[in-house]
């Protein structure tokens, strides 16, 4: 049986639970497509099954904010997943913020061990800062997921370095993710 990762592609298109923007980009569009190349990675490893929260970029879940994350988390439990990715880009009113951060439920959980296997792939992968593993019991797709669940905040959207690397390193987020997830299992790099 492959192991089922769930992503959930932060954000809505437009509207209740859009992401933030910096630079002429979008948080949902990047959300969106490095989910995707996601995705499109593990489902070429037999090992793993993928599914995405969003199947089109203009797909809106929910209909209001809360709903909208609460619809994620069900396709998740419903499938049942066995891992849920959640991904995001940060953002903060002081523009010198920047580098990668991981969210999880709490402390010395399949969820941390997972997620301090992804943030260094990305931050080695990508060439960020590494902002560590934090704990955040109140955010709702870590709360109401019923599988390990980690929160990837790529990158701050409203930092310009952060920014080009968001705007032009997608694959490179996504793939950074699959060596994080990799690392986890013991799995090697499929020749
Ligand atoms: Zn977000």
């Amino acid at each position: 049986m492959p192991i089922r990762i769930f992503i959930d592609q932060g954000h809505n298109p437009s509207g209740f639970n859009a992401g933030a923007e910096g630079f002429g980009l979008r948080e949902q569009d990047i959300t969106y497509q490095v989910g995707m190349y996601l995705a499109n990675i593990l489902n070429d490893d037999p090992r793993f099954e993928a599914r995405t929260s969003r199947t089109t970029p203009e797909q809106v879940l929910g209909y209001s904010n809360t709903t909208s994350l609460a619809e994620r988390v069900r396709l998740a439990n419903s499938w049942p997943a066995n891992y849920f990715i959640s991904i995001h880009c940060n953002a903060n009113d002081n523009p010198a913020i920047n580098g990668t951060e991981c969210y999880v439920f709490q402390n010395y959980t399949q969820s941390y061990y997972l997620a301090e296997r992804i943030l260094p792939a990305i931050v080695n992968r990508v060439g960020t800062r590494n902002n560590g593993v934090r704990i955040n019991p109140s955010l709702y797709v870590l709360r109401r997921t019923n599988m390990p669940a980690v929160l990837v905040e790529l990158a701050y959207i409203t930092n310009y370095e952060d920014a080009q690397k968001l705007g032009s390193r997608q694959y490179d987020f996504a793939y950074g993710i699959y060596q994080g997830l990799l690392d986890y299992f013991g799995f090697s790099v499929l020749g």
